[in-house]
């Protein structure tokens, strides 16, 4: 059965986007068959795949105004080898074209179900706010990877975070479940970077991922060349990392 996880915090610049596109590429490693859906206005999951966002076609914002499918609108990236369905900034204008519609919460879970026997996995790169994007992310997946970056204020975000995940299921998506809390950037010589990490695994436990992101260099320029990090440094730790989470989500997925 096909696994659908939005990767979510309404945090910027905690490595959703990161998370997604080096995942996808490290499931692809494992011979699994993957979609990213790119839900960001900012398409920054569209650039780091390799694709030019005023070059394309169609987008996710075409589907979701139900003007195509996605087996249209996907893209195949290279080298990561997952599908895509890119965004760019029209996405930015969905919102509001969404909100008199009936369903409007529906619209993605509705066309992923034409896709999703061509996939093990499909993951939802949401955008750093809890808007109507990111409820149509929460209201098709089964599954929530929410990457925190151990600094201070991470804990008290993650509470509400945690919460409003908890609310949206009532609602929308019952069988919604946070699969993992996974750190992100993470500096074992920082101090407080390690209080963090350990009042996290302390308070929500098995909820927090095995597997710890380092902060690593070739992660952060990967992008910049349209490839995931497997792809641009196979052996940097940050390449390592993503390989080991994919494992750890294939575990969990079982
Ligand atoms: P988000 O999607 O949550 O806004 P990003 O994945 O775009 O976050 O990450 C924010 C910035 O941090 C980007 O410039 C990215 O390249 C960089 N970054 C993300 N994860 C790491 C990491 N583990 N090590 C170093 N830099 C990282
Ligand atoms: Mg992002």
């Amino acid at each position: 059965m096909t696994k659908i996880y939005a990767v979510t915090n309404q945090k910027g610049g905690v490595g959703k986007t990161t998370t997604c596109v080096n995942l996808a590429a490290s499931l692809v490693a494992t011979k699994r068959k993957v979609l990213l859906v790119d839900m960001d206005p900012q398409g920054h999951a569209t650039l780091g795949s390799g694709l030019s966002k005023k070059d394309l076609q169609l987008s996710i914002y075409d589907v979701l105004m139900g003007d195509t499918g996605i087996a249209e609108a996907r893209l195949k990236t290279d080298p990561g080898g997952y599908d895509i369905l890119p965004a760019n900034v029209d996405l930015a204008g969905a919102e509001v074209n969404l909100i008199d519609q009936p369903r409007r919460e529906r619209k993605l879970a509705e066309a992923l179900e034409v896709v999703k026997k061509d996939y093990d996995f499909i993951l939802i790169d949401c955008p750093p706010s809890l808007n109507l994007l990111t409820i149509n992310a929460l209201t098709a997946a089964r599954g929530v990877l929410v990457p925190v970056q151990c600094e201070y204020y991470a804990l008290e975000g993650l509470t509400s975070l945690l919460e409003t995940l908890e609310r949206v299921a009532g609602s929308v998506n019952p069988g919604l479940e946070v699969t993992g809390i996974l750190r992100t950037m993470y500096d074992p010589r920082n101090s407080l970077t390690r209080d963090v990490s350990t009042q996290l695994t302390d308070y929500f436990g098995q909820q927090v991922l095995g597997t710890v992101i380092p902060r690593n260099v070739r992660l952060a320029e990967a992008p910049s060349y349209g490839m995931p990090v497997i792809s641009y440094d196979a052996k940097s730790k940050g390449s390592l990392a993503y390989l080991a989470l994919a494992g750890e989500i294939l575990r969990r997925s079982s």
